[in-house]
């Protein structure tokens, strides 16, 4: 396994040896200052563990320090074109500074908000973005164009972009490397990992819907995490930031890096099902990784939701309980043992119930 340098975002030492942490990003305004706190509360709920919000103005950039007061978790600033608001973001008191030195601009400006993070101890994160290189953007109506070039292109980027940090001996940055595409993101995360001891945040940008973004990201972010590669993650998702983070989470389960929640089993439902299995999976989802003691309080429980008697309790026998729906009730089981009727309208408060449990 690949070891990295290790850097410090608010309370969590990030690199090699050390979880990977989950991050998200705000889709509210963050001048709007009662939404965007109102957002990080509800993402820190469900365990989002760095939080980044856009600044694309001086009003957000002074925004900044009232949210911070309000949260929980390190806020990282992410900034485009303009320094003085990563100067700001620093001055307000933000645990890291997402930039792209590449679109600061003059070096000296770059240097500037180096020598700020520096005295702050406030790491940087070098984020390239396949589709602002401009050395690609001629290439994007070429797709035969090799990914190997594509990844050679991004890390050589990266690269020149972290030699500005280097030399004013500045160590405390991550670089990411992302792109829509699996192959190219994979190839560039590993070529950096090759090349340099510089820890990486990982994710796909642009990776789509739900279901287009969620697959593509678990195919290549399992590639990088195996590989030892990934200091934090973000799962880019066209939707609510909240499932974003658990979609992070759930990739770092299946791998068996971070332990968070229950294992929630459901069956596919068929002919014989009579009870929306999908509603009550999807509200016992929402209760649960809503709530940050159900979330402690569940983890490592394996729990069923099965559609019917005929065969819901022994395939699930090896849940620590569940339940087996019928016309609008269902039977309880613990341990492949049933137990007693429960009606649909009840499951919820009986799963949070045996949940807290001692
Ligand atoms: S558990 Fe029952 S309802 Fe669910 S798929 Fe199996 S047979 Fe069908």
């Amino acid at each position: 396994m690949k070891q990295t340098r290790q850097i410090k975002v608010g309370p969590y030492i990030l690199g090699s040896g050390n979880l990977v942490r989950v991050q998200s990003m705000c889709n509210t305004k963050t001048a709007d200052t009662e939404a965007t706190i109102k957002q990080i509360l509800a993402l820190e709920n469900c365990g989002c563990e760095i939080n980044r919000v856009a600044v694309p103005d001086m009003e957000a950039a002074k925004s900044l320090g009232t949210i911070i007061k309000a949260i929980h978790t390190p806020l990282v600033a992410d900034i485009h074109f303009d320094y003085k608001l990563a100067l700001e973001a620093v001055k307000q008191g933000i645990s890291k500074v997402r930039i792209n030195p590449g679109n600061i601009g003059d070096k000296a400006k770059v240097q500037e908000v180096v020598r700020a993070c520096a005295d702050k101890n406030i790491p940087i994160r070098i984020g390239v973005n396949a589709g602002s290189i401009k050395e690609l953007k001629k290439f994007a109506g070429r797709p035969n164009w090799p990914n190997e070039k594509w990844a050679e292109v991004m890390v050589g980027e990266a690269l020149e972009q972290a030699e500005v940090l280097e030399q004013l001996n500045f160590k405390n940055y991550l670089v990411s490397l992302k792109s829509d595409n699996v192959q190219r993101t994979i190839l560039a995360a590993k070529l950096l990992a090759e090349k340099t001891d510089i820890p990486q945040h990982i994710g796909l940008t642009e990776a789509g819907s739900f279901m287009a973004g969620l697959v593509k990201s678990s195919i290549a972010m399992s590639e990088l995490l195996r590989a030892g590669i990934g200091a934090t993650i973000r799962i880019s998702l066209t939707e609510d930031p909240k499932m974003q983070v658990r979609a992070a989470y759930e990739i770092l389960k299946a791998l068996k890096l971070r332990e968070f929640g229950p294992e929630i089993i459901s069956c596919p439902t068929c002919g014989r099902t009579q009870v929306d299995i999908a509603g009550a999976v999807k509200e016992l989802e929402e209760k649960i990784y809503s709530d940050k003691e159900l979330i402690k309080l569940s983890t490592g429980k394996k729990i069923a939701v099965m559609g019917c008697i005929v065969n819901g309790p022994g395939e699930a026998r090896d849940a620590d309980f569940g339940i087996a729906g019928g016309i609008n009730e269902g039977l309880w089981f613990e341990k492949g043992e049933v137990k007693n009727k429960i009606p649909r309208a009840d499951w919820i408060k009986k799963f949070t119930d045996k949940i807290k449990e001692k």
